[in-house]
């Protein structure tokens, strides 16, 4: 018997992130100092984008990204209703309108025919953007939604917040890390404790874009630039002399769009850093988690699960179908396994509803709904533990 509770995801800190975050907190700097351009650069380089951007958590990453896009009132923007809500939220925050496309039922990500089918029913130039996400950890194929993307004159937003070391592989045979950038405008991810690898809270936009990268950097920071080149106001104003003067004090600093606060400290930063040195270590262990739970689950005829070509998921979760799932809810929670559901379809919730969306809009995504459960799915799992929810679910369906 195991008494602990066994949630469907959880963090992983160990002695060695404690001592980092102890050091950063003794260092001279909370916010702003040198440890956030470390995990940049090191994340960077992790998913093998050009640039790199921290910010407070996944949800503004997202918010600054439709930012950068500059989406404004009444932008279309595509997403899928299978995700977590800050997915499709980030288009509304600068007053966009989601148009939420149905799921494959197979691989439970955004259906790219649908997205097709949708954007040739209407004029080119209705729609502005795509924000497809690697859902469950399973990588979008990129490549195809960039030559729809190109077609139409859309951006790309990548929600790979599940995916961190997942990958697919292009028409080339060639692999791409999700949130390289070589076919989304701007990747985003998240570094809530449940995610891969934690900050916290925290998040990151990677993108290969400088201008992006740019206008990124200032929004982050209250649309504030203490780059010189980019003054639009006078030196002697700068000064606060009427005399001619041809250096900027070193005060001076301007705002020069509306940004916001969506930096993260150094001591989250220095989490972070620490955390993605045992990325490919925690990825390895959900990939064995998943193996066994395939072997044990797949051949049951009453279990469905995530299909076709599986290669480079990254097993944020795992996910099962099947047609008792509240009684099997609820006994995994007897038993002190607190399996999830991901997600109760966003196009369903009352804030989306006011804008039109109803119940048989999206048929796989909300068949989907009634029957998914997500199993518990962590590096920290022990065999023992794991042994013992598979137990728990054949108890459960031979009763
Ligand atoms: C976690 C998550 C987010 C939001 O990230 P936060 O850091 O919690 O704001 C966005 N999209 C998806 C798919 C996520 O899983």
């Amino acid at each position: 018997m195991i008494d602990k509770i066994i949630p469907y995801g959880r963090q992983n800190i160990t002695q060695e992130d404690i001592n980092v975050v102890i050091a950063a907190l003794q260092s001279n700097y909370l916010t702003q100092g040198p440890k956030i351009l470390e995990f940049e650069k090191a994340f960077a380089e992790y998913v093998g984008s050009t640039y790199a951007v921290a910010v407070s958590n996944g949800t503004a990453a997202l918010h600054l990204c439709a930012l950068a896009l500059d989406v404004k009132d009444g932008d279309k923007v595509i997403t899928t209703p299978i995700t977590f809500a800050a997915s499709a939220n980030c288009v509304r925050y600068c007053g966009g309108e989601v148009v939420f496309s149905d799921i494959d039922p197979d691989t439970y990500l955004l259906d790219i025919e649908k997205v097709k089918a949708l954007l040739e029913a209407s004029p080119k130039g209705t729609y502005k953007g795509i924000i497809p996400v690697d859902f469950a950890g399973r990588a979008v194929d990129l490549e195809a939604y960039r030559k729809l993307a190109d077609q139409y004159g859309l951006w790309i937003i990548e929600d790979a917040c599940h995916a961190p070391g997942g990958f697919f592989v292009d028409s080339y045979a060639e692999s791409h890390n999700c949130g390289n950038s070589s076919f989304a405008d701007l990747a985003i991810f998240s570094f809530h404790p449940v995610k891969h690898i934690t900050c916290g809270e925290g998040g990151m936009v990677t993108t290969n874009d400088e201008v992006l990268y740019k206008k990124l950097l200032a929004l982050r920071t209250h649309g504030i630039t203490k780059n010189e080149s980019e003054y639009t106001n006078s030196v002697n104003f700068a000064n606060g002399l009427d005399t001619e003067n041809s250096i900027y004090p070193a005060w001076y600093m301007e705002m020069q769009t509306l940004g916001f606060n969506y930096r993260l400290t150094d001591f989250q930063a220095a989490l972070g850093t620490s955390q993605l040195q045992r990325a490919d270590e925690g990825l390895v262990k959900r990939r064995e988690i998943a193996a066994i739970y395939n072997e044990a689950l797949r051949e049951k005829s009453f279990i469905k699960g995530q299909s076709g070509v599986v290669e480079g998921h990254a097993y944020h979760l795992y996910v099962i179908e099947i047609e008792d799932r509240l009684g099997l809810y609820n006994y995994l929670r007897e038993n002190n396994i607190f399996a999830q559901i991901h997600y109760i379809p966003c196009h369903l919730m009352p804030y989306y509803k006011q804008f039109g969306w109803a119940a048989g809009d999206m048929p796989n995504a909300e068949a989907y709904y009634k029957r998914c459960i997500s199993l518990p799915m962590y590096p920290s799992l022990s065999d023992e533990e794991q042994q013992f929810v598979i137990n728990k679910i054949n108890e459960f369906f031979n009763k």
